[in-house]
């Protein structure tokens, strides 16, 4: 069972490769070595791979992290082989199936691990220089192997307390938060290193792990050098978890001393001489299945399979999440077998339409909580912008007081007239009307934007990248047959303003009374007047209602007009000049005459203001909005579908082709993976 679920991840691993190898769909632990300089960190794991291959040595020879991937790889000959775990016996010769690649040197595939070794000296001296330098940019070298499991391994220079050759001097700081920002990472499994013949309570390894892990979830207790330990003293009560007790316990091996190293050992007679060692010993003899590399590297597997338990739930969510993901894209990319160009650009045009339809109508299937969209937008341009365009305009803003007063004396004619005419009302009244169009005009206009932002908005959609010709196509017909509609909406739109212009309607329910203008403008009037008291009885005397007002010699309308004159030019009786105003004084009854107009005006100037704003939306949506929605898909097939390019038409997008096989690749190994974590 267990053995199914390293395999089944393994596979996992083999399937998703496609991802690239920045991916981590699955979480893996990474194993990371901390302990004090020389403690056999790098001994340890090289034991644990099964392959010589890692600088060691006394003296700092880890100096910058090395990130070893290790990468389960079937042999090209199908084997059981790769069924072995961690393996504990050296592979010897150099081995087809089985290689290293740095991720600085691209491309290129080591099969002597001497020459990894080589290597990543090098490497280590291009970045920190030859004198015990240290340099925290990690080596990332990947091992391809049927022999590995796949796991991330983690080898780091050790804790050190005195600066030696070019370190600097916060050396100790350095390396303890570059092995901090390894271990920390919730996934990380710290083999927490400490040489047998060295004091467990002095462990700098034990002192981090704790740091980091203080309930020692992920922490297994490694001891080395147990072969150099005193005669008579051993590690039994720290074995039996007496001394700094740790969760997973410890482990006691053997790795290769100095000695071994010069005169080449090989791993596996290093690892029969650890086992005959702790048979033949005799404070472990008893126990010699609990110590040594092979039982370490049992212990991890125990700990990853746990890991892969726990994850494994999580790992299925994000199959099944990509899985859906590019799914839909590729159903978006469309079936890569083309219709006939004909079915497609009909296909296409109907989906255009579908979706103009029903973005207009806020039916669309992406209505956005962020922004207004479409209808909405034209909503807003209605009742907001217009409406305020129309209620902002004023309706004296071109009348001054002495235009009316021109006005009525024009409009009565040769004979001063008793009583505000109607004529004057109305001349003042249409050039104000007028005014109505600029606004009016501006509205469709806005409208026009709205709608072809809404092509923009349609067209970025995946699904017309497919065809660039044809969503082209589509962009230009749509923009020439809303322009050539903004000629009949325009029209309309200014023949309202005409019809308003054409006819003032003085019997309109809503326009106030002559009656009761006058009144309200009297009484105004009155109110603007000092009141008399009687003096007799001391209550307001009653207003006099039309006192005129001390009339000036030639007062009255033209009396500027003659005031300068002398007697002698006014009776040579000049004729009146070229440019003939109303000025000076006005009497109390062309005041009055003048409010009471404006009153009137005002009053008709917002019927009018009401119904154009009422109407002209109405109207824009009648010959823009609404024909458009109707007629843009008959439109689009008479100019496109009819066309004797429609091969051209349909030329499909490269970047579509390209993306629909990665869209395929994934989707064919999601759905494999998906298969394979459903088996467990
Ligand atoms: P690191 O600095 O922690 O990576 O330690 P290395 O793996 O480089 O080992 C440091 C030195 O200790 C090397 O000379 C190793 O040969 C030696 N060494 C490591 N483990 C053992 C062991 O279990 N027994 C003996 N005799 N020597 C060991
Ligand atoms: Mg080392």
């Amino acid at each position: 069972m267990d053995q199914h679920l390293i395999n089944t991840v393994n596979k996992l691993q083999d399937a998703l490769a496609t991802f690239g190898p920045a991916s981590n769909t699955i979480d893996l632990p990474q194993i990371t070595v901390v302990g004090s300089q020389s403690s056999g960190k790098s001994s340890v794991l090289e034991n644990i791979v099964g392959r010589d291959f890692l600088p060691r040595g006394t003296g700092i020879v880890t100096r910058r992290p090395l990130i070893l991937q290790l990468i389960n790889r079937r042999p090209t000959k199908d084997t059981s082989d790769s069924e072995q775990l961690i393996p504990t016996e050296q592979v010897n010769e150099n081995n087809k199936d089985e290689w290293g690649e740095f991720l600085h040197i691209p491309n290129k595939k080591f099969y002597d691990f001497n020459e990894i070794r080589n290597e990543i000296v090098k490497e280590t001296e291009a970045k920190t220089g030859k004198n015990a330098g240290i340099s925290s940019v990690p080596i990332n070298l990947r091992i391809y192997s049927p022999h590995v499991l796949t796991l991330t391994l983690v080898d780091l220079p050790g804790l050190t307390k005195v600066p030696v050759g070019d370190q600097p001097k916060d050396i100790e700081k350095q390396i303890k938060e570059m092995v901090l920002s390894f271990i920390t990472k919730p996934n990380a499994i710290i083999l927490s290193v400490t040489a047998a013949n060295t004091d467990l309570a002095n462990s700098d390894g034990l002192m981090l792990a704790r740091e980091v892990d203080p309930e020692g979830t992920r922490t297994i207790g490694v001891l080395t050098k147990i072969d150099l330990m005193d005669q008579g003293t051993d590690v039994i009560e720290i074995l039996a978890n007496r001394v700094i007790p740790l969760r997973y316990g410890y482990v006691p091996v053997i790795n290769r001393g100095q000695k071994d190293i010069n005169s080449n050992k090989s791993i596996k007679s290093a690892l029969e001489y650890e086992r005959h060692f702790f048979e033949t010993h005799e404070a472990y003899r008893s126990k010699a299945q609990f110590c040594g590399t092979p039982y370490l590297a049992k212990r991890l597997n125990g700990i990853l399979l746990n890991h892969i338990k726990l994850t494994l739930p999580d790992i299925k969510a994000r199959i099944e999440k990509n899985l859906k993901k590019y799914q839909k894209e590729l159903a978006e990319l469309g079936p890569a077998e083309l219709g006939s160009p004909s079915n497609v650009v009909l296909s296409t045009i109907t989906e255009f339409c579908n979706e103009y339809r029903s973005i207009l109508e806020g039916k669309g299937n992406d209505v956005s909580s962020l922004e207004l969209s479409g209808g909405a937008r034209i909503s807003f341009v209605f009742h907001e912008i217009f409406s305020n365009g129309i209620k902002a305009l004023d309706p004296f803003d071109q009348i001054k007081d002495v235009d009316i007063r021109t006005i009525l004396y024009n409009s009565s004619g040769s004979s001063p007239s008793l009583f505000v005419g109607t004529a004057a009302f109305e001349v003042l009244v249409k050039k104000q009307i007028k005014r109505f169009e600029e606004p009016s005009l501006k509205c469709v206009t806005l409208v026009y934007d709205e709608l072809v932002r809404i092509l923009t908005q349609i067209l970025s959609k995946p699904q017309f990248n497919r065809y660039p010709s044809l969503k082209e196509s589509i962009g230009h017909v749509f923009i020439s047959f809303l322009r050539n509609l903004l000629l009949p909406t325009n029209k309309l739109v200014t023949d309202l303003v005409s019809m308003e212009e054409a006819y003032i309607n003085t019997a309109h329910p809503d326009l106030i009374k002559g009656s009761t203008a006058m009144s309200i403008v009297s009484e105004k009037m009155q109110m603007s007047r000092p009141v008399q008291l009687d003096p007799k009885t001391g209550k307001p005397l009653p207003q006099q209602h039309s006192t005129p007002p001390p009339e000036s010699g030639n007062g009255g309308f033209f009396s500027n007009f003659f005031a300068s004159k002398n007697k002698k030019r006014l009776a040579a009786m000049e004729a009146p000049p070229a440019v003939l105003k109303a000025s000076g004084q006005m009497t109390e009854r062309e005041t009055m005459e003048t409010e009471v107009i404006k009153l009137l005006i005002q009053s008709y100037f917002s019927i009018v203001q009401r119904t154009i704003t009422d109407l002209v939306p109405k109207s824009v949506m009648l010959k823009l909005i609404l024909f458009s929605k109707t007629e843009i898909q008959k439109e689009l097939l008479e100019k496109l579908y009819q066309s004797d390019s429609l091969n051209d038409l349909v030329k499909e997008n490269e970047f579509t082709i390209q993306r629909r096989k990665e869209c395929q690749t994934m989707v064919e190994t999601l759905r494999h993976a998906s298969e394979i974590v459903a088996s467990v």
